[in-house]
């Protein structure tokens, strides 16, 4: 293609025009539509509506397991052998600690995630209070994600000051059964309308690894844009040991196809803080920073049950290649900090099976 082409996208993107679907499929598909052209006219919608920051989130799980959902993707499922931590909800003074914690690292914005299928009156009551309590000490977003919600309770908490509600609708309407039997895509999607109608902001997003073709993903981004979502997380899926779902189903989940559907996303959503979210250090691999051409944002310190990236390597990478966070706090500032705790530490030293793996193997 040539460079009208890529101008073309990032034009019609810009001014708020939707992509065809064959454009769309040839974004995905089409070898002929390069990466680096593609990867580079994303990156203009994105510095158009968000500049060069990077949003970072951490996550706090709230909740660990219990949860009678049957999700194949999740650990936390009635159906997963995974071998989890479970815990029911922390106490008040952890999450209020962890969330000081999330605000003093840099965190823009703090996510509590709770595990089940929807929380009971007495839990939005509780909710609410904790989030009128961390507001009130630390002046950080708040998000939640707690399961399907009906329109009280998402009047409730955005009463108590909720900014965001993540709700993943994570899959397409037609692919929805073959990833969760214990609730629907309409039952997630009427969340998502309650949420919106109390004037929370939406995060939600999809994981992709879960079986979906090229007209899923198309049919995700244009319902999230149809649904003004002012936050998308982008999930590739981890395979976990235990789930119903253990290893992505679609082999087309590289690196590159990652980053067209990133780029995708970008332009059909263009004001959107898009996420490169769970699963981006395995699915990406090498490419990881070139995640944040299209997308905006990243979870620091790891996901719901599994480790991600360690956190001095994930904003060097963010520095390096000349984006900054935007945060109370000073990028430079906490590099330094993270570089002290590293210099702090002792070398490790090999082991004798490590330094003459041969004279293990031959005995
Ligand atoms: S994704 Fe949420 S609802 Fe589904 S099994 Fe996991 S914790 Fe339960």
């Amino acid at each position: 293609m040539n460079r009208d082409y890529y101008s073309s996208l990032a034009d019609q993107s810009i001014s708020g025009g939707r992509l065809d679907l064959e454009t769309c499929r040839a974004i995905l598909t089409s070898q002929e539509v390069e990466l680096l052209p593609l990867l580079n006219a994303a990156f203009e919608v994105r510095t158009k509506f968000r500049g060069k920051e990077v949003m970072i989130h951490i996550i706090n799980n709230a909740q660990n397991g219990y949860c009678p959902e049957d999700c194949h993707y999740c650990a936390q499922a009635k159906t997963s052998k995974a071998d989890i931590e479970e815990y029911p909800m922390k106490p008040d003074e952890e999450i209020m600690a962890e969330a000081k914690n999330a605000y003093e690292k840099g965190a823009f914005r703090y996510c509590m995630v709770f595990a089940g299928r929807g929380p009971s009156d007495r839990r939005v009551a509780h909710l609410a209070k904790l989030i009128r309590d961390i507001k009130s000490k630390y002046p950080i977003e708040i998000c939640v994600s707690t399961g399907l919600l009906d329109q009280a309770k998402a009047d409730t908490l955005k009463a108590a000051g909720l900014d965001r509600l993540n709700h993943n609708l994570n899959t397409s309407e037609r692919n929805y059964p073959n990833i969760c039997t214990t609730h629907t895509y309409q039952d997630r999607l009427n969340t998502l309308k309650a949420a919106h109608t109390a004037g929370i902001g939406l995060c939600s997003g999809m994981i992709l690894g879960m079986g979906e073709g090229v007209e899923d993903i198309i049919e995700v981004a244009n319902t999230l844009r149809d649904l003004e979502s002012p936050s998308i997380p982008i999930n590739f899926l981890i395979p976990i040991e235990g789930n119903q779902l253990t290893k992505p189903k679609d082999q087309t989940l590289t690196p590159e196809f990652c980053l067209r559907v990133l780029c995708l996303f970008r332009f059909l959503n263009p004001k959107t803080e898009l996420r490169v979210a769970a699963g981006r250090e395995i699915h990406l691999r090498n490419m990881e920073v070139m995640a944040l051409y299209p997308a905006n944002s990243l979870f620091l310190d790891g996901y719901l049950n599994t480790k991600g990236a360690n956190r001095a390597r994930v904003l060097q990478m963010i520095k390096d290649a000349g984006f900054t966070i935007k945060s109370e706090q000073n990028l430079d500032e906490l590099l330094e900090q993270e570089t002290e705790r590293a210099t702090n530490q002792k070398a490790v030293v090999k082991s004798k099976e490590e330094l003459r793996p041969y004279l293990q193997n031959s005995r």
